[in-house]
């Protein structure tokens, strides 16, 4: 049991159809009628909602060039709109100067409809991070976050409104899953901030984005086909894509087993992230409730597989809860699993200072415990680093910024 009472072990599990077993059957919804999942709850199937409007980003480039012939224009202007928002981050007709006055409305209104609306930015370390809240066409909210370094810009995006997977110390998994984001609702916000960093709104002056980390709202690999496409368009040389380079790409997962098998065989070659937080099923379970379905053991073997196909080396995540899972007998436990899975230099583990949720019971480790966790890591030769904890003073947690505005809609600006 975690303090506040509430948690329990082996929670009872949603299945698809929306019934639950066990005798937590009960369900709840906030008053916009979102579904609030009950603790350990997991909602595995997006709900059906409306699509998204078609974008330029949705499609791969020969997709791209049978809808501007359709439009009933020549093909080759595919590749033209592709640079506009590839390379110059522009869906505005009126820089485009390559095409006829008359068409660049209609091509525009078909081909760019507007995904992503702002509806807040906040910054904060002068100003070299920014959070924006962005509501989505159906009024789903949201949020990624830019974060500039001396060497690289790394853009957090959402994969998904809301999530499915009820972390209980994740203001976004508290307030359930709206609906799998789209394609181009996902690369939108990549070329969002491309766009604000040409103009040189973000402190430092013009830059370039460099990283992308999926670690927004949602679990991107239970939405796995918008996932697996918006990473092709980042990856994509320019014109038909972003032109970043996969290794700076980083897909993170909290565990889904098959999910993670579908990304060592797409050849996608990005570095993949586990959200492990425990190394035993027994408190697993409780932080992580897909632990219920993909245990430790099977989740740590996938990751594992990742490296022996893609080369590319598994980073771990760890949030350091204090009391919870920062106890050194932890630390040689994940070291023991870790070693268990595969020896060598396979994972890195990175340990992140929990951020806590507002309300939450729960707080970031003493200094010593953490100190001590390294300690224990670097002496059964994991490699560990401490994550930089950008963004706290803006709710920099996942979902925070998205969920105070669920629960205090009044307050939205537009
Ligand atoms: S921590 Fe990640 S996977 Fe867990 S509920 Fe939050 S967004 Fe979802």
């Amino acid at each position: 049991m975690l303090p506040g009472g509430e948690l329990r072990l082996n929670a009872p599990v949603a299945i698809p159809d929306g019934t639950a077993f066990g005798d937590r059957a009960l369900r709840r919804c906030c008053e916009n009628g979102q579904h609030m999942p009950v603790p350990g709850e997991l909602t595995l199937v997006a709900p059906r909602r409306a699509k998204p409007p078609r974008h330029l980003a949705d499609l791969a480039p020969a997709e791209r060039r049978a809808a501007v012939e359709e439009l009933g224009h020549k093909g080759f202007r595919a590749a033209q709109l592709s640079t506009h928002y590839f390379t110059h981050h522009s869906d505005d007709p009126t820089t485009w100067t390559d095409f006829p006055a008359k068409h660049r409305e209609a091509l525009a209104a078909a081909l760019f409809p507007r995904l992503l609306t702002p509806v807040r930015d906040i910054e904060c370390d002068a100003g070299t991070t920014r959070k924006t809240l962005w509501r989505l066409f159906d009024g789903a909210l949201v949020e990624s976050v830019l974060m500039r370094y001396p060497d690289r810009v790394t853009v957090c995006v959402s994969s998904q409104a809301g999530c499915g997977m009820n972390c209980p110390f994740c203001a976004t998994g508290q307030a359930g899953l709206t609906r799998n984001m789209s394609t181009a609702e996902i690369v939108d916000q990549v070329v969002a901030a491309s766009r604000a960093l040409d103009r040189g709104e973000v402190a430092g002056g013009p830059g370039r984005v460099s990283n992308i980390v999926f670690m927004g709202m949602g679990e991107p690999l239970a939405n796995y086909n918008a996932t697996a496409a918006a990473v092709a368009r980042l990856i994509d040389p320019t014109p038909d894509g972003l032109g970043l380079s996969r290794r700076s790409v980083t897909v993170s997962t909290v565990g889904l087993v098959p999910g993670i098998a579908k990304l060592t065989n797409s050849g996608l070659g990005v570095t993949l992230a586990v959200s492990l937080h425990a190394p035993d099923d027994e408190l697993r379970d409780t932080l992580v409730p897909i632990n219920t379905r993909y245990p430790v053991g099977e989740v740590v073997a996938a990751a594992h597989e990742y490296f022996v196909k893609t080369g590319r080396r598994v980073s771990i995540e760890y949030a350091m809860i204090r009391d919870i899972n920062d106890q050194a007998w932890r630390a040689d436990e994940l070291a023991r699993v870790l070693a268990f899975a595969g020896p060598g230099a396979w994972v890195h583990v990175n340990l992140i200072p929990l951020n806590p949720t507002p309300g939450s019971q729960w707080t970031a480790s003493r200094s010593r415990d953490e100190k001590a966790f390294v300690r224990r890591l670097e002496t059964a030769g994991v490699p560990v680093t401490v994550r930089d904890t950008r963004g706290r003073e803006i709710d920099g947690a996942c979902g925070q910024l998205a969920a105070a505005d669920l629960l205090d809609p009044e307050e939205q600006l537009s």
